[in-house]
């Protein structure tokens, strides 16, 4: 039974409720003695976002296991398909690929009501030796710039909406066919169609149901503007929960359509005459609980604070976007009249546009960055744009006149087209050098850069196809 939890405000905003998730630590306990739970999940977050981690027995995690374990540090230096990727400065075969520490974080303990038994912590990684959080971890990198914001008298408040396909599939079925002949859920463009999105229910009820049970406050699903597409929407919070609560979601996601024996998928682009999977960003900085983006008295109702940030968010677009399109298929989502943008510009309430303006004149005006994909990973999204926003209001950049119109059409600043751009960009960049330490910079240029040559080396179907028969 998915507990009655609810919350009204961003959690960490409260101070009564300074518990982003729905277990205490002590609840934990009651429920291990009573039999309801026997599992604890410790997950960490690793560079493609991905959950990994351990499955404790329950008793033993109340017992000593959730003051830390461990893992092989090779965890932030795979690919997706977990190959040792070589040239890592932090973790490589010289160094032996060591442990690093896997250190929960108890006010995100929460119930898992989709799997029998269980309950789930996230986990911060850190030093084996020194017990110093990882540089590197997306979770670190995160923290470190909620906290610049905090010092700057700020708490980021943000939201990411998330976009997936669902197939009647089951996982195995597809990669066994190698994804020949893949059946969306619903057959056809089903945006907003509640009859279309009723075929859904199976898996998008017992998705909003379950996440709702582990004290993550959706607020909605809905069907997409492409067959078999559903997005899902979470409430906003403070920056590092709206991510954790991202990544669990697209974990389960993946668990309740396992579960229902289909499928999903998160990819930017799964398909060349298909719409691209999205992650909308909204972002807003409040300052003792008010909304420090609103002003009155402006004419779209957006403080001086806003304007910088906004001018922040376009100054650094081409720098951050490796963070928001990680990989060489994120690029393939970038297509002309597919509402994914093009262009890194502002307007308000215009889908063409890279930055939207939403809520203007209220109190829940915010910016919404359109730019990343469903594959991104949240922590390091979230990050880039407040290092960016953050620069902004500290350089007090000004921000540049609205765009209106089509700006699939218009001549103005262009997001990178590919990833190659993009890793330059990243590379050149000052500002999150800065923010983010060198290291951590290198590090993910490092990824960058081997996406694209393990992209130059492999032969694709479509090659083949292409040219067997007529080279
Ligand atoms: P739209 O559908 O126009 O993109 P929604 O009203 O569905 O916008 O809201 C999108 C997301 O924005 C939701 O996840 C919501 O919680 C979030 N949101 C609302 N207000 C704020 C705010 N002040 N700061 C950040 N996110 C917000």
């Amino acid at each position: 039974m998915a507990p009655k939890m609810w919350r009204q405000t961003p959690a960490r905003l409260k101070k009564d409720k300074p518990m982003p998730a729905n277990l205490t630590f002590d609840k934990l306990s009651a429920l291990v003695s009573e039999g309801v739970i026997d599992t604890v999940l410790t997950c960490i977050v690793d560079m493609q976002g991905r959950l990994m981690g351990k499955r404790f027995h329950a008793a033993h995690f109340v017992n000593g296991g959730h003051h830390e374990t461990h893992g092989c540090n090779y965890l932030l230096a795979v690919d997706m398909d977990m190959t040792t990727v070589p040239g890592y400065k932090s973790s490589n075969w010289a160094q032996g690929y060591g442990d690093y520490v896997h250190k929960p974080d108890l006010a995100t303990l929460r119930l898992v009501p989709w799997l029998p038994g269980t309950a789930m912590v996230m986990c911060d990684l850190l030093d084996h030796h020194t017990h110093e959080e990882v540089p590197h971890s997306p979770r670190a990198i995160l923290k470190r710039q909620v906290a610049r914001a905090k010092a700057m008298g700020y708490d980021a408040m943000m939201a990411t909406e998330l976009e997936f396909y669902l197939f009647e599939q089951n996982f195995d079925a597809l990669r066994d066919a190698r994804y020949d002949r893949m059946t969306p859920v619903v057959r056809y463009n089903n945006d907003y169609g509640i009859f279309g999105s009723t075929k859904e229910e199976e898996v998008m009820r017992a998705l909003r149901n379950g996440l709702y049970g582990a004290g993550i406050p959706v607020e909605n699903s809905k069907g997409e503007a492409e067959a078999g597409q559903e997005e899902i929407n979470i409430r906003y919070s403070d920056a590092l929960d709206t991510a954790d609560m991202h990544t669990i979601t697209k974990n389960a996601t993946k668990e309740i359509a396992h579960l229902a024996g289909k499928s999903v998928t998160f990819m930017a682009k799964y398909a060349t005459d298909r719409a691209g999977s999205s992650s909308h960003i909204h972002q807003s900085l409040w300052s003792n609980g008010k909304p420090a983006f609103m002003d009155e008295h402006d004419p779209h109702g957006m403080s001086a604070v806003m304007k910088h940030y906004l001018a922040g968010l376009l100054a650094h677009a081409s720098e951050v976007t490796c963070f928001l399109a990680p990989y060489i298929n994120s690029y393939k989502r970038f297509t002309v009249g597919m509402f994914a943008p093009t262009k890194a510009v502002w307007s308000t309430d215009n889908r063409t546009a890279g930055y939207r303006v939403c809520g203007a004149n209220t109190r829940a005006v915010r910016v919404e960055c359109r730019v990343g994909g469903a594959d991104l990973n949240p922590y390091l999204a979230l990050a880039a744009q407040l290092a960016a926003g953050l620069d902004g209001i500290e350089r007090k950049l000004e921000l540049e006149p609205e765009m209106s119109g089509d700006m699939y059409q218009a001549d103005v600043r262009a997001i990178p087209r590919n990833l190659r751009e993009a890793a330059v960009a990243l590379n050149e960049s000052a500002m999150l050098r800065a923010a983010m330490g060198d290291d951590v910079i290198d590090h993910y240029h490092h990824a960058a850069q081997w996406e694209i040559s393990e992209q130059d080396r492999v032969v694709m179907d479509w090659e083949l196809m292409r040219g067997f028969e007529r080279a």
